[in-house]
């Protein structure tokens, strides 16, 4: 627990030299520190230390985490923090993920942007949301194939209560970051062809890729969005 400070202290230094690594400035890298199975006392400790922006990948978890947070957060004072979803997110859950999150990572079907958008016109609200593409082929792993998601851009535009703002992928889990280099190449490739065809409202603002494993990789490939559990909230041997 008392090692957490000094973790994001160093996981922001590794974020900033990353940065540097491709010619940008340390705060232009958003961290979002995943709170998945953390302890309430876990997250104040976090929270304590500076971070602003958390991660949940279940909406079940974050409702149980949402309230006591908030609560707090007001009592000492502190800024309310911005919770991102992070995992995948079902039909029946997205009028409560709209409640909560401010951005939604993990958007992979038709469907499901087609509730978003319905359950957000209803709170007279536009949703924010990036599209998870499976850059590894893996089938175990949620998100879009690159070669659907031109089909899948076209056919978003008549949901005007969503708004896409970037991609979102996953890595493969593997003890060298550089097995994922050519993911997150090709993701950043892929989000600038998007730019490239200037769909209307499209904006590719946020590129999220990078978790403890592989983050720094991801930064030097162009991801502006981290999404960090481990390495903040464990013990360094
Ligand atoms: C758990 C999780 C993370 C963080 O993973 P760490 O290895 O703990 O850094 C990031 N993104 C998603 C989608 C996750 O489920």
């Amino acid at each position: 627990m008392n090692q957490i400070p000094d973790n994001f202290i160093s996981v922001k230094e590794r974020i900033a030299a990353a940065a540097g690594r491709s010619g940008r400035a340390p705060d232009s890298i958003k961290l979002v520190t995943v709170t998945k199975g953390r302890s309430i006392t876990e997250i104040q400790t976090v929270l304590a230390a500076g971070v602003t922006d958390i991660g949940e990948n279940r909406v079940q978890e974050a409702q149980q985490k949402y309230e006591p947070i908030h609560s707090s957060l007001a009592a000492s004072g502190l800024q309310m923090c911005e919770w991102h979803l992070v995992g995948h997110l079902q039909r029946n859950k997205v009028k409560s993920a709209l409640e909560m999150f401010s951005l939604i990572h993990s958007v992979d079907s038709l469907r499901l942007l087609a509730e978003i958008a319905r359950r957000a016109e209803g709170r007279e609200q536009q949703a924010e949301i990036l599209i998870q593409i499976n850059t590894t082929g893996e089938a175990s792993k949620f998100g879009l194939d690159s070669e659907d998601v031109f089909g899948f851009l076209e056919k978003s535009q008549m949901y005007s209560g969503v708004r896409i703002v970037g991609l979102m992928t996953m890595g493969m889990l593997s003890s060298s970051p550089e097995v994922n280099r050519p993911a997150f190449a090709s993701l950043r490739t892929l989000s600038e062809k998007i730019t490239a065809e200037k769909f209307p409202s499209i904006t590719m603002q946020y590129l999220s890729m990078g978790m403890t494993n592989d983050f720094e990789v991801a930064i030097e490939e162009g991801a502006n969005l981290v999404r960090i559990g481990r390495a903040i909230f464990e013990t360094t041997i």
